[in-house]
């Protein structure tokens, strides 16, 4: 099973993803958590990353789609995958399009949560306190709020062309949104 997930910062999307992931037995590719890793090491690259994550910015879409094009070419993704936090442009989800149909596969389903703008902000300043993420101050968070709704969910209404896209309510108890998603895979 192949798998898109997009949905605004805070929505719960890397925790049920993680659900998603293990229940269907495929990797959990997040562009955030891959970029994380590299904003931890001490190089040229590991500190641009780290720039543009501490201001809630996009990385250039070169730098994204060539991640994108390393990770689904390995061998655990022959399997199926899920996709979380990209694609997050138009220029990703063409760059997506073009490489599934180099190496002939198709995504079965797009997953988008949704969740209210306060309450996305509420969730983030609570996950500041308790994780620490540089990304999760209320400037940054309204910054990426703002990049979501302005490109992401543009790509949304591209994918909304297809029959695959399934939106689910991202407000309740975390069993309670698993469900929901889970019935409809
Ligand atoms: P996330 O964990 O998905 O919320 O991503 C954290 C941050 O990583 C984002 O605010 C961006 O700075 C960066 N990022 C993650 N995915 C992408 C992407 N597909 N394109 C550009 N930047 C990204």
């Amino acid at each position: 099973m192949r798998l898109v997930f997009i949905g605004p910062p805070g929505a719960g999307k890397g925790t049920q993803a993680k659900k998603i992931c293990e229940k269907k037995c495929i990797p959990h590719i997040s562009t955030g958590e891959i970029l994380r890793q590299y904003s931890k090491d001490n190089t040229p690259l590991g500190k641009k990353v780290d720039e543009y994550l501490k201001k809630g910015e996009l990385l250039p879409n070169e730098i994204m789609i060539k991640i994108i094009k390393e990770r689904l070419r390995q061998d655990d993704c022959q399997k199926g995958f899920l996709l979380d936090g990209f694609p997050r442009t138009f220029e990703q989800k063409k760059a997506l399009d073009k490489l599934l149909k180099e190496i002939n596969m198709e995504i079965d389903k797009i997953i988008v949560l949704t969740i209210p703008n306060n309450e996305i902000i509420k969730r983030l300043l609570g996950r500041a306190r308790i994780e620490g993420r540089k990304d999760d101050t209320k400037e940054v968070i309204e910054n990426r709020i703002k990049i979501y709704n302005e490109k992401t969910s543009l790509i949304v209404n591209s994918y909304k062309e297809t029959d695959k896209v399934i939106f689910i309510d991202g407000l309740g108890t975390i069993d309670k949104v698993f469900q929901r998603i889970h019935k409809n895979l």
